[in-house]
């Protein structure tokens, strides 16, 4: 096995998806505060035909009945619809184009009262920033959890120093936050817009509406959890924090969460999901604005706007990964029919892994590293059966354009 599985637990042998352009390097989401260091990722699959697990989904939805799951969605609202004028539903989110349709259409057509709850970014960008205020202003009340600086910043840090995963925080914490609100306000309805499984997980995981609770619930025993590659009870000891500091990284009680009877939904198994829909449907609902540029790293204007350290999070991506911002733009559209092939290829050839010079020394500052640091870290993530130098340059072994039709280099 060894000789077939390279670092991160990847494949040594790149393949393309026939369909899209994500590759089987692409590892599916982790169980966050069970990664450390030297973590073995689950990597995209794909069936005998070379075709990746998402784009087999996006056929496979294709025969949904909507009508049908529209229906059970009413049924979902009924069953938690309060009459006495209270909350019904927690919406998750911080202004971005699903979490404001989300919560528009569960107020004004399905009739909920939602209640948005907010996991901030950890350094907002000014149109993360005017986002969010434009959902706010179309109808909405919110509880934002501003983290303890001091804390976020260093698990920040030492996500990035030790696991090259600048995000593993804010990702810890936004899973968190909502279930845990759900136990807090007696609120047993979370629904988020839309089931990242879609991205490439397992398909298992799209045939059901609900998350796994794995990702947000298990006992806490400190001994067992790690936060930034860091087991919680010797970054307790390392920088004088107490269980309360950690307390919103960490993931809620099952008890709890059984005691409310949290259910946590996604309306993208109910409702026929679609980025480009969803961006105009919130620009002409709530006032929702596209960046004024490219974003770097891609082509698209309007996704992951709000935290500069997304543009960091990719960049990490394309070095541990070989798969930038531009693939998962591009893997995404051309399922949903937007682009072809062909295009997308094109646009990674043009995008993918630009440097991240826009908020990179914002990013620095916030983690308090010094460019020197970043380099090193960077250099000992970037995964070699993927990387060669040429020159002074680190050049891709196997890039998409370079492979053929059958999705081999
Ligand atoms: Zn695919």
């Amino acid at each position: 096995m060894s000789e077939e599985f390279g670092k991160y637990g990847l494949p040594l042998e790149v393949k393309f998806c026939k369909k899209c352009t994500m590759s089987n390097q692409r590892p599916s989401s982790s169980v966050e505060f069970k990664n450390v260091k030297g973590e073995k990722k689950r990597p995209l699959s794909f069936d005998e035909h070379g075709v990746c697990d998402a784009c087999n989904f996006a056929e496979k939805k294709k025969l949904i009945d909507w009508v049908e799951r529209e229906k059970q969605f009413r049924d979902l609202c009924d069953r938690f619809r309060r009459h006495d004028g209270r909350y019904d539903v927690v919406v998750p989110g911080s202004g971005g184009k699903d979490s404001v349709m989300a919560a528009h259409l569960l107020k004004y057509k399905y009739g909920m009262n939602p209640i948005l709850v907010t996991w901030p970014p950890a350094i907002y960008t000014g149109i993360g920033r005017f986002n969010f205020d434009r959902w706010l202003e179309s109808g909405f009340a919110n509880y934002t959890y501003n983290q303890n600086r001091r804390v976020h910043r260093i698990l920040t840090q030492q996500a990035f120093l030790n696991l090259c995963h600048p995000f593993q925080p804010f990702i810890l914490g936004q899973k968190n936050l909502a279930p845990k609100m759900s136990a807090l306000l007696d609120i047993p309805l979370v629904i988020f817009g839309e089931n990242e499984a879609e991205y490439g997980n397992a398909i298992a995981d799209n045939e059901k509406p609900t998350r796994d609770p794995k990702y947000y619930s298990a006992e806490a025993r400190l001994d067992e959890l790690y936060l930034g590659g860091v087991n919680a009870r010797e970054l307790m000891e390392r920088y004088q924090f107490t269980t309360a500091d950690l307390e919103a990284y960490l993931p809620i009680d099952p008890n709890k969460l059984q005691q409310v009877g949290t259910e946590v939904h996604y309306l993208g198994y109910y409702l026929r999901w679609h980025p480009q829909e969803t961006y105009y449907f919130s620009v002409e609902n709530t006032g929702f604005m596209p960046n004024w540029h490219r974003t770097e790293g891609s082509y698209s204007k309007y996704s992951s706007l709000d935290d500069k350290i997304d543009w960091l999070h990719y960049y990490t991506a394309h070095v541990k990964f070989g798969l930038g911002r531009a693939t998962y733009d591009s893997a995404q559209e051309i399922r949903n029919g937007d682009i072809t092939r062909d295009e997308g290829i094109a646009l990674i050839r043009r995008y993918d892994g630009e440097y991240p010079r826009q908020y990179l020394d914002d990013c620095l500052r916030y983690m308090d590293i010094t460019a020197e640091q970043f380099h090193q870290v960077i250099e000992e993530a970037r995964t070699p059966h993927l990387w060669r130098m040429v020159g002074e340059e680190w050049q891709l072994r196997y890039p998409i354009w370079e492979t053929t039709q059958n999705g081999r280099p």
